[in-house]
């Protein structure tokens, strides 16, 4: 079995896919032909080719957040979003996936509130004909003032008290150049008392002072860790610290590379992380931006840093460690060890 075919039959785990990032061309289409006959005017056509930030794009990192709001102006019903949750989950499944924490911002659009907001991401995840087992992370914007965050912790926490099974963490993500992460700090302990698991994006940008007091907090995850290591643009307190803590990281290397937060796939920081032992998982981030899959960033990985499949096998497994549901651990783990049994994968 060549290496492609092996990454896409692998059963992986996606622990950093956030939803309005993740929407593919035909999604968009389904969703513009949905709001057209429900009424719904959108301007996307004029910027439905600006959605996809490819490899050699001249935008950066800080570009990137404007191109988000060409997939939101397609989910602004409670019907579009739960068809984009439950087409892109779709995908992914059909990639091979066979656990997803997908995660998502609730906002007011003029035809929903938040509360609408996470109920239709809810009902998509519930689409029985998805076999995909899938998760919903709350996302809080660095954006958003005192009120707002508050405002997304107490529907978090009470969404999880709804939906333990399906509502499992909280996140913290937007524009790395904007807020200070000690104002999130209250917001985020409240919903980590109340049992919301917690992942932070951390190390975007050079922020030594931010990324020591995001590991000093000890979430659950990072998310990317571009900025820790000295060599890119960390401190050896911070790589120490990272060190020390062995907090998994949910790497995405496309994203990286097509942001030029890291000049290449060869200098990514997969390579110092995974050598220090420290977790790393592999994820998309933002597939229909960055046009990529989950398989794809597997397959990206094993050829620049030169894996073997049974080093990519064991990513994979590894992956199922982090999961936030941790009832369904096993489960996803025993996918992952079928499958390394049935390709003779030394599986221990
Ligand atoms: P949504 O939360 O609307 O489903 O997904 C899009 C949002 O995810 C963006 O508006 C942004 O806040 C967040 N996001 C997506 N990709 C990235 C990324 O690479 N870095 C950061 N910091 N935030 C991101």
């Amino acid at each position: 079995m060549d290496l492609f075919q092996f990454c896409r039959e692998l059963p992986k785990v996606e622990l950093h896919a956030h939803l309005n990032g993740s929407l593919s061309k035909s999604t968009m289409l389904l969703l513009k032909r949905l709001n057209a006959d429900s009424g719904i005017k959108d301007e996307t056509n004029t910027f439905m080719d600006e959605f996809v930030m490819g490899a050699g794009d001249t935008r950066s990192l800080s570009d990137c957040f404007q191109i988000f709001s060409i997939a939101h102006a397609l989910t602004t019903t409670p019907q579009a979003l739960q068809m984009a949750t439950s087409l892109t989950l779709r995908e992914f499944q059909d990639d091979g996936c066979c656990y997803i924490e997908l995660r998502s911002t609730p906002r007011d659009t003029p035809h929903m509130n938040k509360n609408q907001y996470v109920d239709a991401i809810v009902k998509g995840i519930k689409n029985p004909e998805n076999l995909i087992i899938s998760r919903l992370i709350i996302s809080i914007n660095r954006t958003m003032v005192t009120a707002e965050c508050d405002a997304i912790t107490d529907l978090a926490i009470e969404y999880h008290k709804k939906y333990p099974d399906i509502v499992v963490g909280i996140e913290l993500s937007g524009n790395p150049i904007v807020g200070e992460f000690q104002n999130f700090l209250p917001a985020l302990t409240r919903a980590r008392d109340a049992g919301l698991k917690v992942s932070l994006h951390c190390g975007e940008v050079r922020n030594p002072k931010e990324v020591l007091d995001m590991i000093n907090f000890k979430p659950e995850r990072l998310g990317h860790g571009v900025c820790i290591h000295p060599k890119f643009g960390g401190t050896q307190e911070t790589w120490q610290a990272l060190c020390n803590s062995l907090i998994p990281v949910e790497l995405c290397l496309t994203s990286n590379v097509n942001t030029k937060s890291v000049s290449g796939y060869e200098s990514h920081h997969f390579k110092e992380l995974y050598e220090a032992g420290i977790p790393v998982i592999i994820n998309t981030d933002d597939k229909g931006v960055f046009a990529t899959s989950l398989s794809q960033e597997y397959m990206l990985c094993a050829e620049t840093f030169h894996l073997e499949k049974e080093q990519i096998a064991r990513l994979a497994l590894s992956a199922c460690q982090y999961i936030f549901d941790t009832e369904c651990r096993d489960t996803v783990k025993t996918k992952v060890l079928e499958f390394m049994n049935k390709h003779y994968i030394c599986s221990y």
